[in-house]
């Protein structure tokens, strides 16, 4: 006989059922779930009945907005036109191969990119950094140069969570008991000068400490050992940190001269968030690989890319008769469904101009956070690019000294927000509040949610202040 759990509420259910990625056990035992129930344009609604703006565009990946009919349709079709076949051994399909097509354009036409070459399909983005991970290994064996395997990243970086991609991540948290096998990456300074600038160092003195740690790291490590260099061109989890005054046009020349192969990964600034259409061209980046996943289909569909460079793709090339077949790739790697979902969804950011509402409504976003928050006592920045904006807590802010770890001071706000009528995230690095709507919202949305916020900090203070003094 099976147990009768028709008296079980959701809720129920889900504590009793649900293994939950990134959650606390003891606190979700505690509270239980937050159903989101449904969703449209930037709002949420939850099982409480709660509307929601959502100021996180989910993990800042919904960039058209939640509820498009446009997306529907087009999976619709794909599902009753073909619902799947694989890519591997030369197999194709029509969608998938327009996808790829329309993404390389994309870097040739508006981002200044005409080196890469070729696009590599798989779900996540922690699946398209193993990729990469592999892949530059890969072509150091296949050119003859079988020690240069290392991978230099960030502390601070987000790079995913399977075993090499959480390896890449330089966030402590997300190491702690896993054990993860990470031979081979190497972590160098965050380029966060508001929280690790040293006291009159100035922005370009950080850059250059920064570089020289840099050089020093692969000069001690040897540049023959040394395969890639990751980085995301703003970091996302690690506080919508921009890099700091030629960060990036000291960083590409060393290296180019020490050939390494520089990875950008743009799993966040892709697709419009930072208001261009990625982050490539907005800082005249030359990537020899590009990580794409979120916005490719604003999450309607998991999609993720690795593309790559012709220097890359002629490597590969070359060495295919004695290699024979590529031997990776994933079930769901071009997955047709997938591929109509990426470009319908390409299709609406471009004839909405999205990338430009990014710029222009975060402009504005960050010019008001500035102006409603500026002079509150616990908030010590406010920064973004488009609409990858970031609310920074200081405990004291004529001493910019900061909250002590595990305090979690944005934590503490983000909890009173929901009642407020906003979805906000606390992230995990620096005490820092994320606000990265879907591409699509308005000012008068922004005006709500930035009341909401205001809301929430008023009901935080008492706790801020006692957690300011302990
Ligand atoms: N890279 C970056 C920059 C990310 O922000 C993320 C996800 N937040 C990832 C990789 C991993 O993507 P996924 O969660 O799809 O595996």
């Amino acid at each position: 006989m099976l147990e009768d759990r028709s008296n079980y509420t959701l809720e129920d259910m889900d504590r009793m059922s649900v293994f939950h990625p990134l959650t606390s056990i003891e606190t979700h035992m505690k509270q239980g779930p937050m159903i989101i129930e449904q969703s449209k344009g930037v709002r949420l609604r939850d099982h409480k009945g709660r509307e929601l703006i959502d100021c996180g565009a989910g993990l800042w990946c919904v960039n058209i907005g939640y509820g498009r009919p446009e997306i529907a349709q087009a999976a619709q079709q794909a599902f009753e036109n073909l619902n799947y076949y694989h890519i591997f051994g030369g197999a194709s399909n029509e969608p998938m191969i327009r996808l790829a097509d329309k993404v390389l354009t994309l870097f040739r036409e508006r981002s200044g990119a005409p080196q890469m070459a070729r696009v590599f399909f798989g779900t996540s983005g922690s699946d398209a950094n193993d990729t990469n991970a592999k892949l530059v290994r890969y072509y150091n064996n296949l050119r003859g140069k079988p020690e240069k395997k290392k991978i230099i990243s960030r502390t601070g970086a987000y790079h995913g969570l399977t075993t090499m991609a959480a390896a890449l991540t330089g966030i402590d948290i997300y190491h702690k008991a896993w054990d993860l096998d990470g031979s081979g990456v190497l972590h160098t300074s965050c380029p966060h000068f508001f929280r690790f600038g040293l006291p009159g160092e100035t922005e370009e003195q950080f850059t250059d400490r920064l570089i020289g740690e840099i050089e020093a790291m692969i000069a001690r490590e040897g540049a023959e050992t040394i395969a890639a260099f990751i980085a995301e061109p703003i970091m996302g989890t690690g506080g919508a940190l921009l890099p700091p005054k030629g960060y990036f046009e000291k960083l590409q020349p060393i290296l180019e001269k020490n050939d390494i192969l520089f990875i950008a990964d743009e799993v966040i600034t892709g697709f419009g968030r930072t208001g261009d259409w990625f982050a490539t061209g907005l800082y005249g980046l030359k990537p020899d690989i590009v990580t794409l996943a979120k916005g490719i289909t604003s999450a309607y569909f998991p999609v993720s890319a690795s593309v790559i460079s012709q220097k890359i793709w002629d490597v590969l090339e070359a060495a295919s008769p004695e290699y024979g077949p590529v031997m990776h790739g994933f079930t769901y790697s071009g997955h047709p469904v997938g591929g109509a979902v990426g470009l319908a969804n390409l299709k609406i950011m471009e004839e909405e101009n999205l990338p430009a509402n990014a710029a222009k409504v975060g402009s504005y976003l960050r010019e008001q956070l500035k102006a409603r928050f500026g002079d509150h006592p616990y908030i010590g920045d406010i920064r973004g690019q488009g609409l990858m904006v970031a609310l920074e807590f200081v405990a004291d802010k004529a001493k910019k000294t900061f909250f002590k770890a595990g305090q979690n001071p944005h934590r503490v706000v983000a909890g009173y927000a929901p009642d407020n009528g906003i979805m906000i995230r606390g992230l995990p690095f620096t005490e820092t509040l994320a606000f990265s709507p879907p591409l699509s919202i308005t000012e008068g949305d922004l005006d709500q949610a930035m009341d909401a916020l205001a809301k929430s900090l008023e009901q935080a203070m008492p706790e801020l202040r006692k957690l300011a003094a302990e």
